[in-house]
């Protein structure tokens, strides 16, 4: 009788272990909420990690690249509490938060490269006060772009990304550059020389982006469900593109515009790896419409 208790005992014991680990979505998250769906290149605080360092910030969670002198990716929350009505930071700054042994990009290091200081996290969806808008400015959070994709395809998401998160939407939004050698005002480049750093800087040879919809703020992982919608793009680095949206067209096809899968057989990361194997499996494959 005691012997079977315990043997009862033993096995609530083993179930309970189970149950308490089973739901290890989500746990994976470094206790940042902008790492709620994953960590896709498996970066870690190890500061010998030189070529894929997680850096935690109240803002946002980036991966960095001590070797390109830029983020691998960033990721961030949006939702309304993200935004206010702050002006825009008045200066770039380096990130000081790098360990010993990395030489930060400085703020003046990309001029004359042709490359405009792409956010990756955009200044505006960080406008609730002046702090956190400052720390998007930070060098790390930056990548060489080619200007007109900037100031035209990247920049139209992101305000669509923001619009949604007005309608009072929460996006998990993953970022970064791919490859190397773009177009800038200069000409095409695969690297430049920083100005003020001497740094060499990776020009990517595009830009990327996947963005996790959930219907309302608070949700979590339990709000990724199969029908969530996902918008995956990826913008080569060109010149002449200025005029265009992020949901163009050509042929009938999207320019830009593609799945997740794509962007993970693209970068070798891994998406949304929070989320539940058959669910990921199926929003990954998507292809968004686009705004219409
Ligand atoms: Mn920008
Ligand atoms: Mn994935």
């Amino acid at each position: 009788m005691v012997k079977g208790f315990s043997f009862l005992g033993s096995l609530l014991a083993v179930a309970g272990v189970i149950f308490i680990n089973y739901p290890a979505t989500g746990d994976n998250n470094f206790g940042s909420v902008h790492l709620i769906v994953g960590n896709p290149s498996g970066a870690t605080q190890d500061s010998n990690n030189v070529d894929n360092l997680l850096l935690i910030k109240k803002q946002n969670a980036l991966s960095y690249n001590k070797s390109k002198s830029i983020a691998n990716w960033v990721s961030w929350q949006l939702n309304r509490k993200w935004l206010g009505g702050i002006d825009r930071c008045k200066s770039f700054s380096p990130d000081n938060t790098l360990p010993s042994g990395f030489k930060s990009v400085l703020p003046t290091d990309y001029k004359g490269s042709g490359f405009d200081r792409g956010h990756l996290t955009p200044s505006a969806d960080r406008t609730d006060n002046a702090a956190d808008n400052c720390a998007v400015f930070q060098m790390s959070n930056i990548i060489p772009q080619s200007p007109d994709v900037n100031q035209g395809p990247w920049e139209k998401l992101e305000r669509y990304s923001r619009e949604l998160a007005e309608q009072g939407k929460e996006l998990y939004i993953i970022a970064g550059g791919v490859g190397t050698g773009g177009e800038g005002t200069n000409g095409f480049k695969p690297t430049f020389i920083g100005r003020t750093s001497n740094n060499k800087i990776n020009v990517p040879a595009s830009s990327w982006k996947v963005i996790l919809i959930l219907d309302r703020p608070g949700l979590g992982l339990q709000g990724v469900t199969k029908n969530t919608r996902v918008i995956a793009v990826n913008m080569p680095h060109k010149q002449g593109v200025k005029q265009q949206s992020w949901d163009v067209k050509s042929n009938g096809k999207f320019r830009y515009i593609t799945s997740v899968d794509e962007i993970e057989k693209l970068t070798g990361y891994d998406f949304f790896t929070n989320v539940p194997k058959d669910i990921q499996d199926v929003i990954e494959a998507k292809i968004d419409n686009g705004d219409s």
